[in-house]
C-alpha cells in the first residue's frame, strides 16, 4: 500500500511508512513498537535504541500517534528503520532462529561422549546441559537452551590470549616464540616445530608459550593482575552483557593436575628459552588461570560476533581489537582450534572455531554472525559432541562453509540467511517468466519439470481432482506465467495416471538425469512448486512429504532444508488458521 504520509499523518512519506509498519487505524504503541524491535532480534536494551527506548518507556501505555511516533523514535531513526524494514544483516530473523531451533532439538538427543574427568569441576557438570546462543554482526540475538550457565572457558581462552599478545607485543616478537603450523598431535603433547617453537598458540605448548610471552611484557604485575587484564578483553569482547568470573576451584584443581603442562613448560625453557626470561612459574600460573576464566554461552556468541565483526562489538560498537589481529587470530582457529581434529572441522564445517574442555565451542561465521554452543560431554578430541553435531548440521543447511561460494550454484539449495528467501525466489521468478516469455529453451524445459513435480505431488494419494488442478494451473500461472487450462492438465493427469506408480519413479529418473544441468536457484523452484501443491489444502500429508523427500533427495537437496521449509509452513499455516 502506497501511503501519502505527507497529507495522511503530517510527518514526511518515509517516516510515514515506519509508522505503518507498526500502526493500526492511525495509531500504534509502545508495546507493539518494542515487539516489531524484538522480532528483528534486537534486544530492547541495545544502546543503538536505548534514546527511544527510554522515550518509549515514559510515554507508557498511551496510545502513539504518527506526530508522536516522529518526535519518540527521531533521534535513532536511521536504526529503527533498518529494524522496520528488515535491513539487518539477517532480515528474516524469526524464520532463522527457528530454523536454529529444529537443528538444536536434533542434536538434543544425542548423550554420546563423556565429560572431561581430570578435575573435580568438570568431571562432575551437569552432561545434560545443553545451549546454543547465536548473536550477528548487527547485534541480532538468539539464545536457545542452558545458555546462561558459568563454565570454565578453558581452551577457548588460547586465542584470545594470542590477539592479546600481538596486541602487547606485536607480531614480529610474537612469531619468535610461536609458530602458527597445524600440529595434528594431541593437545598437549610435548612436541616442537624443527626450530623449537610450539606448533601453534591452541597447542598447550603454544599457549604456554603465548602466556610467557603475555607474561614478560609486563614484569610488574602478578599472572592474576594479568589474568584480569585478559578478562576486560573478554568483557568487552562479549559486550559486557554478563560479568567475566574467574574460578579459583578451577585453578586450584587444574594447578594441581598441571604435570603436563610443566613439563612442556621446563621443556619450552630449555629449548628455545622463555621470552625475556620470563619465571616459568608465573608463565604456567598465567596459562592456567587463563583456562579458569568463566564466561557463559551467550557472553561468547557476542565475542565470537565482535571478531566475526572484525572486532568491533556489535552490541557496544567498541572496537575491541584491531581488525588485523582479529584476521591473525581468526586464521589460527582454522588450522587449529579444534584440537587435533581440526582439519576434519576445516574439511566439514570451513569456519574458524575453538573448543574448550568444559564443553564450550565458539565458531565465527565472517561478517555475519558468531555461534557459541556449550555442552559437557566430548568426543575423543575433546571436542564438544552435540556441538561438533550442531556445526556440522548448521553448514549442511546454511552457506557457511568456507568454500561455498565457491558452489557456482550447486551448493545444494543451501539457505543464505542474509538474502530473503522471499525476495530470492521472487528475483528468480521473474527472470524465469521473461526468458520463458522469449521462448527460451532451458525455461521451457524447467517449466515442464514444474509442471510434471506438481502433478506427481498431486498424485501421491493416488487420483487427481479438480480442485488439485486448479491450484496446479494457478501455481504455473503465478510462477512463471505459464497459462495451463484445467482442461488441458486433466488429460495429462489421466496419462500419468495409467502409468501408475511408475510415473513417479520416470519422474525421479528425468530429475536425475536433469540435475546436473540444473542450477540451485532451478532445484530450489522446481522442490518449491511440489511443496506449494503439497501444502495447498493446508497440511502435508505423509505420502506428499515421502514424495518431497525422495525429489529433495533426487535433486541434491539435504533433508533438513526441506525440514526447515515444511516446519515454516505449518507455523504461518498454523498462525492463519487462528
Ligand atoms: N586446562 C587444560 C590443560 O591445560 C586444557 C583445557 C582445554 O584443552 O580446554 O590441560
Amino acid at each position: 500500500m502506497v501511503v501519502d504520509a505527507d497529507q495522511d499523518y503530517g510527518i514526511d512519506a518515509r517516516m510515514g511508512v515506519l509508522f505503518d509498519a507498526v500502526a493500526s487505524h492511525g495509531f500504534t504503541s509502545r508495546q507493539t513498537i518494542m515487539a516489531r524491535i524484538a522480532e528483528g532480534g534486537i534486544d530492547p536494551d541495545d544502546y543503538r535504541i536505548a534514546g527511544s527506548r527510554a522515550k518509549l518507556d515514559a510515554w507508557g501505555d498511551a496510545p502513539i500517534g504518527p506526530r508522536d511516533f516522529e518526535s519518540l523514535l527521531a533521534d535513532e531513526i536511521l536504526t529503527i528503520s533498518r529494524i522496520f524494514r528488515r535491513q539487518l544483516i539477517v532480515p528474516d530473523w524469526q524464520d532463522f532462529c527457528r530454523a536454529i531451533t529444529l537443528i538444536y532439538e536434533g542434536v538434543a538427543a544425542d548423550r554420546s561422549g563423556a565429560n572431561a574427568d581430570y578435575i573435580p569441576i568438570l568431571r562432575d557438570a551437569d552432561p545434560e546441559k545443553w545451549g546454543v546462543a547465536i548473536c550477528s554482526v548487527d547485534g541480532q540475538r538468539f539464545c536457545l537452551g542452558d545458555v546462561d550457565v558459568y563454565h570454565s572457558i578453558q581452551s577457548v581462552s588460547k586465542p584470545l590470549t594470542y590477539a592479546f599478545a600481538l596486541l602487547r607485543e606485536g607480531e614480529a616478537y610474537t612469531s619468535r616464540f610461536v609458530g602458527t603450523e597445524p600440529s595434528g598431535r594431541p593437545f598437549n603433547a610435548l612436541d616442537l616445530l624443527p626450530d623449537m617453537r610450539p606448533f601453534n598458540p591452541c597447542v598447550n605448548a603454544g599457549a604456554i608459550m603465548t602466556a610467557g610471552i603475555v607474561a614478560s611484557g609486563s614484569p610488574e604485575k602478578s599472572a592474576f593482575d594479568i589474568t584480569h587484564d585478559l578478562m576486560a578483553l573478554w568483557q568487552g569482547l562479549s559486550g559486557s552483557i554478563a560479568e567475566v568470573r574467574y574460578s579459583h576451584e578451577t585453578m586450584l584443581s587444574e594447578k594441581a593436575t598441571a604435570h603436563n603442562n610443566y613439563a612442556i613448560s621446563y621443556l619450552l625453557q630449555g629449548r628455545k628459552g622463555l621470552p625475556r626470561d620470563v619465571d616459568l612459574h608465573k608463565m604456567i600460573e598465567l596459562y592456567l588461570s587463563c583456562c579458569s576464566i568463566e564466561m557463559t554461552c551467550s557472553m561468547l556468541s557476542v565475542a565470537a560476533a565482535t571478531l566475526a565483526n572484525g572486532g568491533v562489538c556489535p552490541l557496544t560498537g567498541q572496537q575491541v581489537l584491531p581488525t588485523e589481529i582479529v584476521k591473525k587470530t581468526l586464521s589460527v582457529m582454522q588450522v587449529a582450534g579444534m584440537y587435533d581434529n581440526a582439519g576434519v572441522f576445516t574439511l566439514q564445517v570451513g569456519l574458524p572455531a575453538k573448543s574448550g574442555v568444559a564443553g564450550a565451542i565458539l565458531v565465527v561465521v565472517p561478517n555475519l554472525m558468531g555461534f557459541a554452543t556449550f555442552s559437557p560431554r566430548l568426543d575423543d578430541y575433546g571436542n564438544s559432541v552435540r556441538g561438533v553435531s550442531f556445526f556440522r548440521d548448521l553448514v549442511e543447511r546454511f552457506t557457511f562453509h568456507v568454500y561455498d561460494s565457491l558452489s557456482g550454484g550447486r551448493t545444494g539449495c543451501k539457505l543464505d540467511p542474509r538474502e530473503s528467501q522471499h525476495n530470492r525466489k521472487q528475483r528468480d521468478l521473474s527472470d524465469l517468466k521473461w526468458a520463458l516469455s522469449h521462448g527460451d529453451r532451458h525455461a521451457r524445459n524447467v517449466c515442464e519439470l514444474l509442471l510434471q513435480v506438481m502433478m506427481d505431488i498431486s498424485l501421491a494419494d493416488g487420483d487427481v481432482e479438480d480442485p488439485e488442478l486448479r491450484v496446479i494451473s494457478q501455481n504455473l500461472d503465478e510462477m512463471i506465467g505459464a497459462q495451463v487450462s484445467v482442461q488441458q492438465l486433466q488429460s495429462l493427469s489421466l496419462e500419468r495416471q495409467a502409468e501408475g506408480a511408475n510415473s513417479f519413479d520416470a519422474l525421479l529418473r528425468r530429475l536425475a538425469d536433469d540435475c546436473p544441468n540444473l542450477d540451485d536457484n532451478v532445484r530450489g523452484l522446481v522442490l518449491d512448486a511440489a511443496f506449494r501443491v503439497a501444502c495447498a489444502d493446508g497440511m502435508v500429508e505423509p505420502e506428499e512429504y515421502e514424495r518431497l523427500a525422495a525429489i529433495a533427495g533426487t535433486l541434491g537437496i539435504h533433508r533438513g532444508i526441506l525440514d526447515i521449509q515444511v516446519d515454516r509452513f505449518r507455523r504461518l499455516h498454523a498462525v492463519k488458521a487462528t
